[in-house]
């Protein structure tokens, strides 16, 4: 008779069941997958031992996609089927797309929902589902090296993605059925790996090359909370600018012109293996052997310093970026304590010395600049799935864009501005333009620019059922309100009458209008039944607000102002605020708010008075 087993006291059964978790970086050249394992960050590698999967799909006909590597080696001779850099298409309507498209050998379609589709072999496919092609074998990948199911991903993308690029991107990993654990920026990401790295405190410029997008993101760091100061950069800037440069030049070299797709490929593919060997030797060769369809010309010599004078005019596109992404953070470049370099376009020796030159001092480059993005996006993803218990990682992300509703003459009023730190909710109250008017068009925009025709229309929505009163004077309270994911939710409310409307702002693909006002339609069936839980939602953030406001200034001037007891009076309503706000009564919070509020006011006027004793004795005022 077999024994029944009995494990050792303190330990389960199962002693390291451990939840999978992964971070993936799904660039616009490669992407890479991975883990925290006994607490060190590494990127998980294919059966043959490679970390980089090259962002490559090639379909074919009757058979599963080629993916990566094997996709790769078509790119030339398959070149219609085998789809690079899908990243650039994520999120973009048909317009969009076939401005871009042109200098990609794709055919594409606009399909019934009107998101872009690209023709191959195997049927007309979607950018989204390209991505998640590439997705699912990311997740086999790290399913196969880990031994067991993931949990989920947390999946970088570029600071500067919009919310249907973002959206994009969540749909490819439902699509591929990985659970989204968050969306994270990528500098944020590259941030992350450095910063539990080492413990350093100051501020930080996350300089990100890739193969088709450049990053610049300006990050406060202090005790492993990261607030992002600002972001910017350009969604078509990258080491694929440097091989077209190149490309061209070797064009006028040998009077080479009216290349076809195929050989246009050939030709840039040389020009990337030359500009990758240039940071190791100062001159090489860009050879013709093998060029497609003709005899080949002769070899160019390539050298560092006819490279560097190629590469100047778009590194200069990157630091103007730069120094204007440092102008939004109100810093100059002296404030700058630390450059992180990321992304494979870093490792070009030029880029590296002109960053030093506009900084001043050298960028940090100690973590591979191709996988630091994965590894800060796997700690997250540790960290999101409890893996790291008691340790806490606050990470503020800001919204890259700022986000208004269009307002009488075609303006746009903004809610939210740009970098302003997610997750946020923010209220505004607009009113009525005519007598008796019953209904409003809320207009959800995005963009820096004042009016609609100059900003991206996200959305629009009707309020109806307005009680009909004299002009301005309804009171109607839109609140916006975006989530981690920087993924958007609107809501309108006239006050008195307490008519409500709310919509998840989908991005559109592109979509017509009256695809969007049908899909509007569509959400306005459930809309009264969620006005008790926004209340919540709203006095849970101010809840938050106050308890904030009240911890910094007890931080600094309690002990100096107060008694101990009335301290703990303080403590005792702010535990009672926090007690009330965990629960679901929004009356409750609302009621003890005001509690609170009255607790501390005494504390607020000894803290006025004292800041004007202490300006009028001409001694330096902190913290009014
Ligand atoms: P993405 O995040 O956009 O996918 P990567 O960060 O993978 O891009 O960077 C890919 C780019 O880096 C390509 O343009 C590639 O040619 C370039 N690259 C890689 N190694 C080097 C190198 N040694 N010198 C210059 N550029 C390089
Ligand atoms: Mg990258």
């Amino acid at each position: 008779m077999a024994l029944l087993q009995i494990a050792e006291p303190g330990q389960s059964a199962k002693p390291h069941q451990r939840k999978f978790a992964v971070g993936i970086d799904l660039g616009t050249t490669h992407s890479l997958v991975a883990t925290v394992r006994s607490g060190r960050a590494e990127t998980l590698p294919n059966s043959l031992g490679g970390h980089l999967l090259p962002s490559v799909v090639r379909y074919r006909l009757d058979e599963l996609p080629q993916v990566g590597s094997k996709a790769l080696q078509h790119v030339v001779d398959d070149a219609p089927n085998t789809i690079m850099s899908v990243k650039r298409l994520m999120g973009r309507g048909l317009q969009d797309v076939t401005r871009l498209g042109e200098s990609m050998p794709y055919v594409f379609e606009a399909c019934e929902d009107g998101m872009p589709m690209l023709h191959t072999t195997a049927g007309l496919k979607s950018p989204v589902q390209v991505s998640a092609d590439i997705l699912r074998v990311l997740a086999q990948r790290g399913e196969a090296s880990l031994g067991g199911e993931l949990v989920g991903a947390v999946i970088t993308v570029p600071a500067y993605f919009d919310d249907a690029q973002r959206q994009a991107t969540k749909d490819a990993a439902t699509l591929a059925g990985i659970q989204v654990l968050r969306l994270l920026n990528e500098p944020t990401a590259a941030a992350v790996a450095y910063g539990l790295d080492n413990e350093k405190q100051g501020t930080i410029a996350v300089f990100d090359l890739g193969g088709g997008t450049f990053d610049i993101s300006v990050l406060r760091m202090q005790k492993g909370v990261f607030q992002v100061l600002s972001t910017g950069g350009d969604s078509a800037l990258g080491g694929d600018d440097f091989d077209h440069a190149i490309a061209d030049w070797v064009c006028q070299q040998r009077d080479i012109v009216n290349l076809n797709l195929s050989q246009q490929r050939f030709l840039l593919r040389q020009a990337r293996t030359a500009k990758e060997a240039l940071s190791q030797v100062s001159a090489t060769d860009l050879s013709f052997a093998g060029w497609p369809g003709v005899s080949c010309p002769l070899d160019v010599e390539l050298d560092r310093e006819k490279l560097n004078s190629l590469l100047d005019p778009i590194i200069a596109k990157a630091l103007r970026a730069t120094k204007k992404t440092l102008r939004d953070a109100g810093l100059g470049v002296a404030e700058v304590d630390q450059v992180v370099m990321v992304g494979g376009s870093t490792r070009a020796i030029r880029v590296q010395e002109r960053v030093a030159e506009l900084f001043d001092k050298p960028p940090l480059t100690s973590i591979d600049p191709d996988r630091v993005v994965a590894l800060g996006a796997a700690r997250q993803a540790d960290v999101l799935v409890g893996n790291q218990a008691g340790e806490e990682m606050l990470l503020l992300d800001v919204l890259p864009l700022s986000l208004g509703l269009e307002t009488m003459g075609g303006l746009v009023e903004k809610v939210i501005d740009r970098n302003t730190p997610i997750p946020v909710a923010r209220a505004q109250d607009f009113t009525t333009y005519q007598d008796g008017q019953t209904a409003m068009v809320v207009h959800v925009l995005q963009g820096e620019r004042d009016l609609v025709q100059d900003c991206r229309s996200l959305s629009r929505f009707e309020l109806r059922g307005i009680p009909p009163m004299a002009a301005g004077a309804a009171k109607i309270r839109v609140t916006f309100q975006v989530d981690a994911d920087g993924l958007l939710e609107v809501s309108a409310r006239e006050l008195a009458s307490g008519v409500a409307a709310t919509i998840q702002v989908k991005p559109s693909y592109g979509l017509s209008e009256n695809q969007i006002a049908d899909m509007i339609k569509a959400s306005w069936s459930n809309v009264a039944e969620d006005r008790g839980a926004r209340s919540l939602r709203e006095q849970q953030v101010e809840a938050d607000r106050l308890l904030e406001a009240i911890a910094v200034a007890m931080q600094a001037d309690g002990e100096r102002l107060l008694t101990t007891v009335e301290q703990q009076t303080i403590v005792t309503q702010m535990e009672a605020l926090i007690v009330a706000r965990g629960g679901d009564d929004h009356h409750a919070i609302t009621k003890q708010i005001d509690v609170l509020a009255k607790a501390t006011d005494e504390f607020a006027s000894r803290r006025m008075d004292d800041s004007i004793k202490r300006a009028l004795a001409g001694k330096a005022v902190d913290n009014i």
